[in-house]
């Protein structure tokens, strides 16, 4: 008995080190904690390429398309499968070939216990530099088949309320302003509308949506200004049209630009394509009030939970997004969701064949599923 107490106090210093350091690891903790029948098997990862086609033709400051691909991956370990994904849109550098080489190389069956996440991760990371979204493919395989093991889903493992969750904000992609207005109307369900700037028509834009909701906007101009005190105005403008954040104004190289517009905006200003990983986060004080979240760009749910957990505590805003993706990918982030300012997970909305029911949008909040893992079923 006494030795169990000292155990226990053992444990929760050691705890509460991790804490000062990080606030909340539950990975190791996790993988001392797995009853030895969860143990003996060997796990296996089998994959498959897919190609999401889109429901509009989708259009940023810097590209159109109507497709994307994807890799679905699976892990199965005694008998119980976990589900994940990279999804590769095209600016990113990844694609097919890419994650399936990537994969080729990645072996789970030298590992005897799944849930030592920190050290499979690890060295799944190792691999290769980059392939972010390959290695996320894996990473979401694995958090689905422990929660599965567990019986718990992550929001419960990782101590967040599924009542919590916030509205997610639906895009509306850069058009003329009559398919803009009919696109706003359609949108109806969306408390919160997003809206992709950066091209010369971006009053225009926001005007023709404003003739038919006075819902609140949140912008991305991804990168798409470059000239900091035209960025700065038009930021008062949007103020003044309902526009509540401004994601990624200026190109992420202008640092020195950006930490000036972030000094002086009256509205919050977050890094996106500035802000990919764990490393990025310290970097992005004082350059931008807060980082949008990717699963794709951060190489899992491993790491997007060290991320907000660190941004969190040098006083950042948070969003989650995601890319286009399957109910797969977007109920893995949606697990974070209950923790952030504000989500945009309307990936899986924008396509027409989905794989998997998961997470859903229901008038226009994220609903988290009762399941384990990351909630999700094959289709
Ligand atoms: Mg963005």
């Amino acid at each position: 008995m006494q030795q169990d107490r000292r155990g226990f106090l053992k444990t929760t210093a050691a705890a509460a080190a991790g804490t000062a350091m990080i606030a909340t690891n539950p990975y190791e903790l996790l993988a001392k904690s797995a009853p030895s029948s969860m143990r003996g098997g060997k796990m296996k990862l089998t994959y498959r390429p897919y190609t999401l086609e889109l429901k509009h033709v989708f259009t940023v400051a810097v590209y159109s398309r109507s497709t994307t691909p994807v890799v679905l991956t699976e892990i199965e370990y005694n008998g119980v499968t976990g589900y994940g994904e990279a999804s590769m849109p095209p600016y990113l550098g990844e694609s097919h070939e890419s994650v399936l080489s990537f994969l080729s190389k990645v072996d789970l069956s030298k590992y005897e216990n799944p849930f030592e996440l920190e050290t499979i991760l690890a060295d799944i990371d190792a691999i290769a530099p980059g392939n972010p979204a390959a290695k996320a493919s894996v990473d979401i395989a694995l958090h689905d088949l422990i929660g599965r093991l567990m019986g718990q889903p992550w929001y419960n493992i990782w101590g967040y309320s599924k009542d919590k969750t916030p509205y997610t904000s639906f895009t509306i992609g850069i058009d003329t302003p009559d398919v803009v207005k009919q696109k706003t109307r359609e949108a109806a369900e969306y408390k919160v509308l997003k809206v992709k700037l950066g091209k010369e028509n971006d009053k225009e834009m926001i005007e023709a949506i404003r003739t038919v909701t006075d819902k609140p906007i949140t912008s991305d101009v991804n990168q798409g200004w470059t000239d900091r005190e035209k960025a700065l105005e038009m930021i008062h403008w949007l103020k003044d049209h309902g526009v509540v954040m401004v994601e990624q104004p200026l190109p992420k190289t202008q640092i020195d630009d950006l930490a000036w517009l972030t000094e002086r905006s009256p509205l919050p200003i977050i890094g996106d394509e500035g802000v990919q990983r764990l490393a990025d986060v310290k970097k992005a004080v004082g350059v931008y009030h807060g980082i949008n979240i990717k699963l794709m760009k951060c190489t899992g749910m491993r790491e997007a939970h060290k991320m907000l957990t660190l941004a969190r505590a040098l006083g950042m805003k948070v969003m989650v997004g995601c890319m286009t993706e399957t109910s797969c990918a977007i109920s893995a982030a949606s697990h974070l969701s209950p923790m952030v300012d504000w989500a945009d997970l309307d990936g899986a909305l924008l396509i027409k064949n989905d794989v998997y029911d998961g997470t859903k949008v229901i008038d226009g909040k994220i609903t988290l599923m009762d399941r384990p893992g990351i909630g999700v079923k094959p289709l």
